[in-house]
């Protein structure tokens, strides 16, 4: 099983139906869980998918839009019922934090775990960062303050050879330095090329959420060169009219960002609910972005 992946709990729009729930993911970094919005339903959609509230200690949330955050007051009290310590970092903005600490304060005021808030601005910073990974935020164009989120590994360390290392003796104290790339001198002075010890790292993997947006190559450039990325398209191109009006993408807007940002695969979602089935969509993107699939609840995509 990979140690990076993406699970879809919610990729409808609006309002839940009876075929989608509102927008919800949650990303898998070596078991660390981190939720890219949270709908109305995500703590059941959790469960359903298997996913442990133990591991959940980040949400980031891209918009104040009740079919991306509406899920958040049920999701945390729950939490605090089944005794979840340590920490748990919601990442909004100000006014979300404001508003979903006095829903939490009023509801749930014994807290098992501490709850914090990030407060996040519409613009291109890094808002989250551990051992391996960083997540970054970058404007979208909606009708309101709206980011998107780019989960994004490290650098890995370079693989060191064995046998060369040996031959050279090289001491012990010296091998984290060489796996990130340093040259050996001998007690002779002579250097050793790094690429004589070592073997190349495994690349560093990217993954890119993009939800409600207008359709700009702002969006594409912001996500050049991430491996997979998830774009919304709400409707499939004959309502390309409706998407603009509304502040969203169409399904070949979507296919347009992920060919323009050079990605290997593009999700799409957010589907809006006056469609019975995702068939359009999945035609109009592949037209333009064959490596397309559309997301469904209970898939989980590896980010390889
Ligand atoms: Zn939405």
């Amino acid at each position: 099983m990979a140690d990076f992946k993406v699970n879809i709990l919610g990729c409808g729009s609006a309002t839940p139906s009876l075929r989608h729930l509102p927008s919800c993911q949650v990303v898998d970094h070596r078991d660390k869980l981190m939720m890219v919005d949270c709908g109305e339903g995500a703590q059941l959609a959790m469960r359903r998918m298997r996913l442990k509230y133990s591991r959940l200690n980040n949400i980031f949330i891209s918009h104040l839009h009740g079919d991306h955050c509406l899920g958040l007051p049920g999701l945390l009290s729950t939490m605090a019922l089944h005794d979840i310590e340590g920490s748990v970092t919601v990442h909004t903005f100000e006014e979300g934090a404001e508003l979903f600490l006095r829903i939490m304060n009023f509801f749930c005021r014994e807290r098992t775990y501490e709850l914090k808030f990030n407060i996040i601005r519409p613009e291109n910073a890094i808002i989250y960062e551990d051992k391996s990974l960083t997540v970054e935020t970058f404007p979208l164009y909606h009708r309101v303050p709206c980011v998107g989120y780019i989960f994004r590994e490290k650098p890995k360390l370079r693989h060191i050879n064995r046998e060369m290392v040996d031959f050279y003796r090289v001491p012990v104290s010296m091998l984290h330095s060489i796996k990130e790339g340093a040259d050996y001198e001998l007690p002779d002075g002579t250097t050793i090329a790094n690429e004589r010890l070592t073997t190349p790292a495994e690349p560093s993997r990217s993954y890119a959420y993009c939800s409600d947006t207008i359709y700009s190559p702002r969006v594409a450039e912001a996500v050049k060169g991430v491996d997979i990325i998830y774009h919304e398209a709400t409707y499939a191109d004959a309502q390309a009219d409706k998407a603009r009006q509304r502040g969203h993408s169409t399904a070949g807007e979507a296919a347009k960002i992920a060919l323009e940002a050079g990605a290997k695969k593009l999700i799409i979602g957010h589907y809006s609910k006056s469609y019975n089935d995702e068939t359009q969509h999945l035609a109009d993107a592949r037209s333009i972005f064959p490596e397309t699939i559309a997301a469904n609840e209970g898939l989980t995509v590896d980010i390889t």
